[in-house]
């Protein structure tokens, strides 16, 4: 019940890996060019850039492979940011104040080089509104950047209407799509972001992998962070993870065909458990019913508390707020910004189920929960 952390490495993607990480496979330094070894390793990235572009309507060459999505939100944040104003003189950035760390450390860190970031609250759903976002431009402003599903509630963002905006407007556009790839369309062909970050890890590949979509018409100028080597056309040096990339292509090319079917299933899955724990009294869903990826049910459980629930729940792998905040006591900041009280907030879980998830998983889940809840009230 917590894919939205993590999920299991698909074992299709693990077989195409193996490949790569063997004496008879393919080891070879994909800039090698003078021999077959780096060739054959070179062909397999193509490939995987491809698969990953296909999956996103984006041309081959606007991929570039990053370490995951936390990499890929600071090249984009800081890198557009610090590109455009060394080119103009722009210094304003918007952004959400429920988007994952992974944007909101890199807009503190922009702060501190003397930008100036408007943190949008959203409604009482956890959306941002295009308007929001409209009326918080000015001529000053850079960059948005705004992430297409929250990783907490699930809450879908209309990246579309948002980039129509921006478009208009010379402003570039940033979508953390870590929790849509693969869930919700994502096409950047039409009019849509011009910075797109992707993981891996959250589709069934491997973690440690990930890519940024960078727009090539109108083209896109940002700062590379990691300078040596000029692999990934300058945008980002190091050697090539092979097998990293190999999995993510393969992950992404799984998504495509099981998309409709994965989808379909999850959401129902995901309703049923819904609809079973919403008949316990004092349960309030956070998030919007409707326009929420199919994955993500987060729930406040009145009167009880969220860590004492989460604790007792031993055989329920769970989460209350991000996995990376569920160390701090510190109720989740994306359901106080939404206006959630404190105590409604830190009395909530967040279950996100997938693609190896069963109605037997569910079954368990809303039995177990129902005898927690009943016992700690
Ligand atoms: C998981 C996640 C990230 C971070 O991705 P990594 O590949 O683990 O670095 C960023 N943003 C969102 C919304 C996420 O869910």
């Amino acid at each position: 019940m917590d894919y939205a952390a993590t999920t299991p490495v698909d074992p299709a993607v693990a077989a195409v890996m193996g490949r790569f990480l063997t004496m008879d496979g393919i080891f070879g330094n994909p800039a090698s060019r003078s021999h077959v070894y780096g060739w054959e390793a070179a062909e397999a990235v193509d490939q995987a850039r491809c698969q990953v572009a296909d999956l996103i309507g984006a041309d081959h060459r606007e991929i570039i492979f990053t370490s995951g999505a936390t990499e890929a939100d600071n090249t984009a944040v800081k890198g557009a940011a610090l590109a455009r104003r060394a080119l103009d003189g722009r210094d304003h950035v918007v952004t959400s104040a429920i988007e994952h760390k992974a944007v909101l450390d890199p807009c503190r860190y922009l702060e501190s080089l003397g930008f100036s970031v408007t943190y949008l609250r959203p409604g009482r759903q956890g959306v941002i509104s295009p308007d929001q976002v409209l009326e918080a431009l000015t001529d000053r402003t850079a960059l948005v950047s705004l992430m297409h599903v929250n990783n907490e509630t699930g809450a879908v963002n209309d990246i579309a209407a948002v980039a129509r905006i921006c478009r208009e407007r010379g402003i570039l556009l940033h979508a953390d799509c870590a929790q849509s790839l693969g869930r919700e369309k994502i096409d950047v062909g039409t009019c849509w972001a011009d910075l797109v970050s992707l993981s891996a890890h959250k589709i069934y590949g491997p973690k440690g992998v990930g890519a940024l979509y960078v727009r090539r018409s109108p083209e896109v100028k940002i700062e590379p962070l990691i300078h040596g080597g000029g692999h990934e056309r300058g945008f980002r040096s190091g050697t090539l993870p092979t097998h990293q990339i190999a999995g993510m292509g393969e992950a992404c090319r799984l998504a495509a065909e099981r998309f409709a079917q994965d989808t379909a299933r999850i959401r129902e899955l995901r309703d049923t458990l819904e609809r079973k724990l919403m008949t316990l009294p004092g349960v309030t869903l956070n998030g919007p019913r409707d326009g929420r990826v199919c994955g993500i049910l987060n729930l406040s459980f009145a009167g009880v508390e969220g860590e004492t629930l989460l604790a007792s729940l031993k055989d329920v792998a769970v989460s209350s707020g991000s996995a990376c905040n569920s160390a701090s006591v510190e109720p989740s900041y994306v359901l106080t910004a939404m206006g959630v009280p404190r105590d409604l907030a830190h009395a909530s879980l967040r279950f996100s189920l997938g693609r190896f998830s069963t109605p037997e998983e569910v079954d368990c889940v809303f039995r177990a929960v129902t005898r927690m809840v009943a016992a700690l009230r």
